[in-house]
This record gives C-alpha cells, sequence and structure tokens, in this order.
C-alpha cells in the first residue's frame, strides 16, 4: 500500500455502503482522485468533514492497485458561504461538473485547481459579480484546455480594435465591425472583447481583476458558456439549473 499527500477540494460524491462515502477529489498533484472515505457519513467520523462537497483539504491517500482511499482530510476551507445562497450554490456545482465532464484523466495541472479555490474564494468573498466569476471559470478553462479563442485581433484583416466587433461561438474568431458583416455571429461591443482578452491573457493572479459594466455581464457570460459547450461539444445540463437559481 502506498500513500501520499496533496491538497484538493471535492468536487463530488455519491454514497455507498451503510456509512462510507465515495469522493472525487481535484487535486493539485494528481489530477482527479475517486477515493472511499470509510465511515465518512457518521457525524463523528474525522472524515466526515473533509469528505463534503466543496471542502478543500490537505488529504492523505492510500493507494493499493488502483483503489484509492482517504486516509486522513485536513480541512482548510468548507466555503461556507456557498450554502446560504442558491444562485451561488448552483454556480459552484456547474464549475463541479465542468471539472468531472472535461479533465482528461491523468490531467494534473495545477492551474485547474487554483481556478476552482480561486473561483469559489470570489464568490464567498463578495467582491465580484456572480456573473463575472461565471464568465472567467468558463473562458479561463477552455484557455487551460488547449482552447484559448483566437481573440488577439480580427481573424479577416488583423485589425485590434473596432467599437463593435463579431464572435463566432463556435469557432471562437473574432471579426472587426466591416469583416463581421455577413459572418454568421453574434455582434459584440468592444468592451467585451476587452474583456475576454484580459481573461485569456493575464496572468493567473489578475483574471478576475476586470470591470465590465453590469449590463455587459450577461452578454459576456452567454458567449463563454456557450464557447465552452462548443469546445467540447457538450451540453453541461447544470448551467441551466444555475441561470433559473439566478434568476
Ligand atoms: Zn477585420
Amino acid at each position: 500500500m502506498e500513500k501520499f499527500n496533496t491538497d484538493g477540494i471535492v468536487i463530488k460524491t455519491s454514497v455507498t455502503g451503510e456509512s462510507d462515502l465515495i469522493v472525487f477529489v481535484l487535486t493539485r498533484s494528481n489530477g482527479v482522485i475517486r477515493a472511499f472515505a470509510k465511515g465518512a457519513r457518521g457525524m463523528k467520523s474525522k472524515l466526515h468533514a473533509g469528505s463534503a462537497l466543496f471542502a478543500y483539504c490537505g488529504f492523505s491517500f492510500s493507494e493499493k492497485n488502483g483503489v484509492y482511499h482517504v486516509a486522513e482530510a485536513e480541512v482548510r476551507n468548507i466555503f461556507f458561504a456557498l450554502r446560504g445562497d442558491m444562485a451561488k450554490l448552483a454556480l459552484a456545482q456547474y464549475f463541479c461538473e465542468i471539472l468531472l465532464k472535461t479533465l482528461p484523466d491523468g490531467q494534473t495541472d495545477e492551474e485547474y485547481l487554483r481556478l476552482m479555490l480561486n473561483a469559489l474564494y470570489a464568490l464567498c468573498e463578495n467582491k465580484k459579480e456572480i456573473l463575472q466569476v461565471k464568465a472567467v471559470f468558463e473562458l479561463r478553462l477552455a484557455s487551460l484546455s488547449g482552447y484559448a479563442p483566437p481573440v488577439h485581433a480580427c481573424a479577416g484583416c488583423g485589425k485590434f480594435r473596432t467599437d463593435e466587433m463579431y464572435f463566432n461561438c463556435l469557432t471562437g474568431d473574432l471579426f472587426c465591425g466591416a469583416c463581421g458583416r455577413g459572418e454568421d455571429a453574434p455582434r459584440v461591443p468592444f468592451a467585451v472583447v476587452a474583456a475576454m482578452r484580459h481573461i485569456i491573457f493575464s496572468p493567473f493572479e489578475n483574471v478576475f481583476s476586470f470591470h465590465l459594466s453590469p449590463d455587459l455581464l450577461p452578454v459576456l457570460t452567454r458567449l463563454t458558456e456557450t464557447y465552452l459547450q462548443n469546445c467540447f461539444q457538450m451540453k453541461f445540463r447544470l448551467a441551466d439549473f444555475f441561470w433559473t437559481a439566478a434568476d
């Protein structure tokens, strides 16, 4: 039996046995680990708090023949503020769905964990608009996964900026006001393009730090949501659940 330590966040749980859980943990060093948490449903279990959804912990796992067990879970944050807000909770669950469906097996880039943690901190700290957090998560995750859309310039003529531009949610191509006419792509104000560029190109620690007027945030995140679904050619059903909860 091998033991190892890493930190990570629980992104899915399912019930098994009389009092056990199976937890899916997005870890810093080992991608998503599926592990048994023995007895974790018991209120007195030392694994109880650390195997709940959104628990961010220092984990100790044991592994034998490819089967993982949670040996210890030292809780660092449970993102308690999510529980009191339907829209935030729905959004966090949507993030989990995206991670579970899109992360390839063996993907160990720790940026995914950073993105998830920073998104949840941003939601809980209340400093960013919820739709801004959503857009950042969607577009930065697409970029991390190799689908950064080429929005640095117009795909037709190379122009950097026009007041209105066009973004093709299927290809990720951007067009200036002139080249975009006749393209089958929604028209977007330049401020939205600037926000997309920020999300894709800024250093990680600044990725949430941009200002877009509240009336344009829904425009931005409708685009990033559609683009992400097109990248992976799948529907994330919790997106609809989020929009209902946010209504
Ligand atoms: Zn152009």
